[in-house]
């Protein structure tokens, strides 16, 4: 995988990344949302039961009420019914609204389709898990109500003419007493013990929803505040992966493009191309290995081509680079019509120099000729060698007159020296021949012409300048 897929896998990711944050999110305001309806519903439960334990002790009460004011003994039968469901004695309807007894007083109320199982609305409050407090005070309503049902059987029992024997039953016989048994119902002492029983019921109102609104607060808080950790971890996460982003761009991705434009260029001949990079990183230290390897391939090419245009003994330029020069210069010449002269110099008797002497020693003299003849020479001057002890020199917008004048200098430069071997000093003389281009000489005449001169040196006696 190159590294711009590489970089749109990443971005991909990171846009990934983001959806799952915010699947997260919605996931999570989910939850709280849930949790939120559960104490909605928690609330409305409670309140059922505490409204069923009211309205039980109404039903109660008004059974009683109807049973003693009308003598029909159904109302004693629903109230004794009523308290046996209360009590879980009896099975409990599935449903039972508050105006259970008021619209349900039909055969229907006791059929097996409507009946659930017996629980006793004790059980039903301990089930829902209220706080002590809350569950203390709708047990205290539910005592104070079971307490109230000894004066209502005291005035069911005096309908019959039974009457309290001092310990709680109703043993003692009597004439059946029905306006007793009123009185006892609709007394100061029945309605005091009836707002006893509301008043704790209404508590428990108060303390569940209490509860439950400082619950929602706190769900509330606690929702804001994970919402707060999801924003701050999100923008901790987006800066992380923009950071990492923005290093992977500059440190590492573009480096690599500007590395690898920079190689190629070098791999195609450039070799003065360096890369300009400037990391401090796996990618920068190539950039370095790079740079040197294009150093020591220029140096290399360099040195290479000067072993190539160079004469390895003598150190000036060979006879195919000055061939190259000449080339060029007569080219020069004849477009601009500028002069050109060419001097051809052959070392004299060189052959019994170097049987007299050695061939290294002659290898030295023309070391010698190198140097003192370059004393001689101008600065766009070229003194090439073109064979063993021939050396050539190209004299660029110089005429013959001119061209003869440094002739002579490098010859005289050449006669006076001399090399001190053994303490002997050794001499040697040179032929030259000169001659100046004219129109039509290609390099081969302008050649044959500079050598003709040079000859014509040696068939005069040799050590000195001809001309052509
Ligand atoms: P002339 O005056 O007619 O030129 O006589 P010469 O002896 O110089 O003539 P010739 O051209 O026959 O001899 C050239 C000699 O130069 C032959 C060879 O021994 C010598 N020579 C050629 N190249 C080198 C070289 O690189 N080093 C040395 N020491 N001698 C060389
Ligand atoms: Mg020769
Ligand atoms: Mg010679």
């Amino acid at each position: 995988m190159n590294i711009s897929t590489g970089n749109k896998i990443g971005f991909l990711g990171f846009l990934i990344l983001l959806s799952t944050y915010g699947y997260v999110v919605f996931q999570l305001m989910g939850v709280f949302e849930e949790q939120s309806i559960k104490n909605e519903g928690y609330y409305v439960r409670s309140h059922n039961l505490a409204n069923e334990l009211r309205q039980s002790s109404d039903d109660l009460t008004r059974m009683a009420r109807t049973f003693v004011v009308t003598g029909d003994a159904i109302y004693e039968q629903f109230y004794f019914e009523i308290f046996a469901i209360r009590n879980g004695d009896a099975p409990r309807p599935i449903k039972y609204p508050p105006s259970y007894w008021y619209t349900s007083l039909t055969d229907d109320r006791t059929s097996a389709i409507n009946l659930g199982k017996p629980v006793p609305l004790q059980v039903l409050m301990s089930e829902m898990g209220f706080l002590e407090k809350e569950f203390l005070l709708l047990r205290k309503s539910q005592n104070l109500s079971d307490k109230l049902v000894h004066l209502e059987r005291q005035a069911f029992a005096a309908m019959k003419g039974r009457y309290d024997d001092g310990s709680g039953d109703f043993t003692v016989k009597g004439k059946p007493d029905t306006a007793f048994a009123t009185k006892l119902l609709f007394s100061t002492q029945y309605k005091e013990e009836k707002i006893a029983i509301m008043k704790p019921i209404q508590e428990f109102l108060e303390a569940v929803e209490n509860r439950m609104i400082s619950e929602s607060i706190a769900l509330q808080a606690k929702q804001e505040k994970y919402f707060w950790y999801i924003i701050v971890l999100l923008v901790i996460s987006t800066v992380i992966v923009l950071v990492i982003a923005v290093y992977v761009r500059n440190k590492i991705v573009l480096p690599i493009f500007l590395l690898e434009h920079d190689a190629h260029m070098i791999a195609e001949g450039n070799y003065q191309v360096r890369c300009k990079l400037n990391v401090e990183n796996e990618i920068g230290s190539l950039s370095l290995s790079l740079n040197e390897m294009a150093d020591h391939i220029e140096l290399d090419i360099k040195e290479l081509e000067r072993l190539a245009t160079t004469d390895g003994l003598v150190g000036i330029t060979n006879r195919r680079a000055f061939m190259v020069s000449l080339e060029l210069e007569i080219k020069r010449s004849h477009r601009y019509g500028v002069p050109l002269s060419l001097l051809m110099l052959d070392v004299d008797y060189f052959k019994k120099f170097n049987d007299t002497y050695g061939h290294h020693v002659g290898d030295e003299v023309l070391k010698l000729i190198c140097k003192v003849s370059q004393t001689a020479l101008r600065e766009n001057d070229l003194m090439g060698r073109i064979g063993g002890e021939e050396f050539a020199f190209l004299l660029p917008a110089t005429n013959i007159d001119s061209a003869i004048i440094v002739a002579e200098r490098i010859r005289t430069a050449v006669e006076s020296s001399s090399l001190l071997i053994d303490s002997e000093e050794l001499r040697v003389t040179v032929s030259i021949g000169g001659t100046q281009i004219i129109k039509g000489n290609d390099i081969s005449a302008f050649l044959k012409r500079a050598d003709i001169a040079m000859y014509k040196s040696k068939e005069n006696g040799r050590n000195q300048t001809s001309w052509l």
